[in-house]
């Protein structure tokens, strides 16, 4: 028989990811504390749960997919969370970007009970969610992960494991910062170019040719062009990635200064109101500060 699984916090990436997870034959349980979030799932044959209490109290695997390291340390570590009320012997998988600092309070105190724990942050968007072809950069104990192998095989297929737990989000707020900085860099070259009078498309068109692509681009025909910048990658969640990124820097001393040109950017979205918007919103202050007015719909 299947190992059940439960899936906590299904919102842009952990709707898709549970529903390739349940694709894949998995018996599951699901709760977010947003009930629409789990419509779609209870239809295709998930049981809707009250509680992270009730989801982890009947799971052999848990997965949990939340904003980051706040909402993560308060739903494992505080009384009746994940750690205190999960089956010794069962595993805690937590696919959220966090600081690399939650990962390693959290792994001795399940380690404690019994409960084995994995990070395993995911790189590759809602549509790499849907395609379930996602990024997952895992960190703890090796043999844990062969133990959820299949289950983590339903989201992506390049699993990785870092090393202790910490290293994965380590690795994956390089990654965030790198994309960022890429998307900035983008959507800067596109303003100036529409300031010169060239047209968006072409620019995209020529540049997907040219050695200034980059994954960042494919945004131009996604968000850019059709201005839809609905998320996808909410602005305030990688302004929480960058700084981790930074924190991370700042630790090691290392004097970096990408990120906080990027993150300087997704301050001023937040600022104007956009951080639960998609990060290619960005796009429409650079037109602001550049003077170039938005085409006409
Ligand atoms: P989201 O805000 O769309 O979803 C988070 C979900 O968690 C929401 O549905 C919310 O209701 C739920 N939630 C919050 N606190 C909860 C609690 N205490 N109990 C139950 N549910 C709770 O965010 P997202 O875009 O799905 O991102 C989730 C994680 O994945 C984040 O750490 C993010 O940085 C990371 N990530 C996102 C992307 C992306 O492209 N969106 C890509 C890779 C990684």
């Amino acid at each position: 028989m299947s190992v059940s699984v439960g899936f906590i916090g299904l919102g842009n990436m952990g709707n898709p990811m549970a529903v390739n997870v349940l694709k894949a034959g998995f018996p599951m349980s699901v709760f977010d504390r947003n009930p629409q979030t789990m419509e779609n799932l209870v239809r295709s044959g998930a049981q809707a749960a009250a509680s992270a209490k009730q989801v982890v109290e009947s799971a052999e695997v848990v997965l949990t997919s939340l904003p980051g390291s706040p909402e993560v340390e308060e739903v494992y570590l505080a009384p009746g969370g994940l750690v205190e009320l999960a089956k010794p012997g069962s595993v805690l998988v937590d696919l959220s970007s966090v600081l690399p600092s939650t990962p390693r309070k959290i792994e001795p105190r399940a380690r404690a009970r019994g409960v084995h724990y994995l990070e395993a942050p995911v790189s590759g968007g809602v549509t790499g969610a849907r395609a379930a072809t996602l990024a997952i950069m895992t960190g703890g104990d090796g043999a844990v992960l062969e133990r959820v192998r299949a289950i983590l095989r339903a989201i992506g297929p390049n699993i990785y494991h870092v090393g202790a737990a910490g290293a994965g989000n380590t690795v994956k707020a390089i990654n965030n910062m790198m994309s960022s900085v890429n998307s900035l860099a983008m959507m800067e070259g596109m303003a100036v170019g529409v300031k010169a009078g060239l047209d968006l498309t072409m620019l995209y068109e020529i540049i997907k040719a040219s050695s200034g692509n980059s994954n960042s681009l494919a945004k131009a025909p996604r968000n850019l062009i059709p201005r839809n910048f609905e998320p996808g990658f909410k602005v305030a969640l990688m302004n929480k990635d960058l700084e981790t990124f930074n924190t991370i820097a700042k630790e090691l001393h290392v004097p970096v200064s990408f990120a906080n040109v990027a993150q300087r950017y997704q301050q001023a979205a937040l600022a104007a109101g956009l951080g639960e918007q998609d990060t290619s919103v960005i796009y429409t202050l650079i037109e602001r500060f550049a003077a170039v007015a938005p085409p006409r719909t």
